[in-house]
């Protein structure tokens, strides 16, 4: 059998694993931070309809400039935003992968403040793009001195703020980024994947984006849309970034029925968005239920929660799964990450943990374990 090892692979790419967080078919599935609701089916109806009418069309190539899109996003964001301000790639992993593909590469820099997600690294580092670290203060925060700090030893090419942050929940504070920008000398890449699970009335970066030309604020289709199936993610930045970005991305990069499911989703926004109050409710009553149970819980701003004082996580996540409940382990010492679901997923959960999981004394008050 052939292995990598007898292939002419990249040299970087060696001894390295892909993305691998377990698809397996269970009942309750709380793993990767999905929408627990499946797309309303009115929604579902109309997104139908518009993907048989772009079916009739697609011996042609889509519209490569995907503008109707990009005017949706706009008008969905808000923020005075056009479409020149938009871009849009399928996922936001891909959005990511542009942004690493313009300003990234060979001899450049990237850096994070982990535990934060993954694939900013993975990305990094399959683009050739040197993926640094910088340390994060107490309970996952990260201040302005700190940023500025790991940013004036790091130089980075390009900087990733998460935020709220993927596994933590925790955000990020405008002031930060702010800071952070003004001492970066490249990108300032701020992931708002899970912008609308935050608390009503709590700033976005989009506030940010007028007169920095090298701020990108990124969000996606994939969590409070429901739509992780569909692969829509997109950013809203400088018309010149946009611009930058036309220079990587492969022609029809967005098929044009991922165009017409997009714009579908996007007309039915307010039904879309629906279960959205809903996902903060269970993710706040599974918070208060994993307390409960003795278990410390980090306040989430996002659609999940990362938990800690278990006492073997591999061995918690494996009785949860042999329960028919899958979470995560991101390998944080004492902690696993869920996700919020529906009512009954949540009572799933929590019962299941009753019988699995024992808590440790809470490693919480010790700071970030980054
Ligand atoms: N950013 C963050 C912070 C995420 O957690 C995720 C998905 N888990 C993504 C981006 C990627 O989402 P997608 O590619 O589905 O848009």
């Amino acid at each position: 059998m052939t292995s990598l090892a007898d292939l002419p692979l990249r040299p970087d790419l060696m001894g390295r694993s892909p993305y691998g967080a377990p698809q397996l078919h269970v009942p309750v599935a709380l793993n990767v931070n999905e929408n627990a609701h499946a797309v309303p089916e009115e929604v579902a109806v109309d997104i139908v309809q518009r993907i048989a009418v772009a079916l009739t069309t697609v011996n042609r190539y889509p519209d490569r400039e995907f503008t109707e899109l990009r005017q949706a996003l706009a008008a969905y964001l808000g923020h005075g935003l056009d479409a020149d301000r938009i871009w849009a790639a399928n996922g936001s992993n891909e959005v990511i992968q542009h942004v690493l593909q313009a300003f990234g590469g060979p001899g450049r820099s990237a850096l994070g403040f982990p535990p934060t997600y993954s694939m900013h690294a993975n990305i990094a580092l399959s683009t050739a793009t040197r993926w640094v670290t910088a340390k994060r203060d107490p309970e996952f925060r990260i201040t302005a001195e700190t940023a500025v700090a790991a940013i004036e030893r790091e130089q980075p090419d390009v900087l990733f703020f998460c935020t709220p942050n993927n596994p933590t929940g925790t955000p990020v504070p405008l002031q930060t980024i702010e800071a952070a920008y003004d001492a970066a000398p490249g990108i300032v890449f701020v992931d708002e994947a899970y912008a609308e699970f935050m608390p009503a009335g709590a700033p976005s970066a989009l506030t940010l984006l007028p007169g920095r030309e090298r701020l990108i604020v990124s969000r996606t289709m994939s969590k409070a849309f429901a739509f992780a199936g569909a692969r829509v993610g997109y950013l809203a930045a400088d018309p010149a970034v946009v611009d930058a970005l036309r220079l990587v991305r492969l022609p029809y990069h967005l098929s044009a029925l991922t165009q017409a499911a997009a714009l579908g989703a996007l007309a039915h926004a307010p039904v879309m968005l629906r279960m959205v109050r809903d996902l903060c409710e269970q993710r706040d009553r599974m918070a208060e239920g994993l307390t409960g149970l003795g278990f410390h819980v980090w306040q989430s701003w996002g659609n999940f929660l990362l938990f800690d004082g278990v006492a073997q996580p591999s061995t918690t996540w494996q009785g949860l799964l042999d329960r028919g409940v899958l979470i995560r382990d991101l390998d944080i010492p004492g902690s696993l990450r869920v996700s919020a679901g529906t009512s009954e997923e949540t009572d799933a959960f929590l019962a299941a943990l009753a019988q699995v999981g024992r808590p440790v004394p809470s490693t919480a008050s010790v700071g970030s374990p980054a």
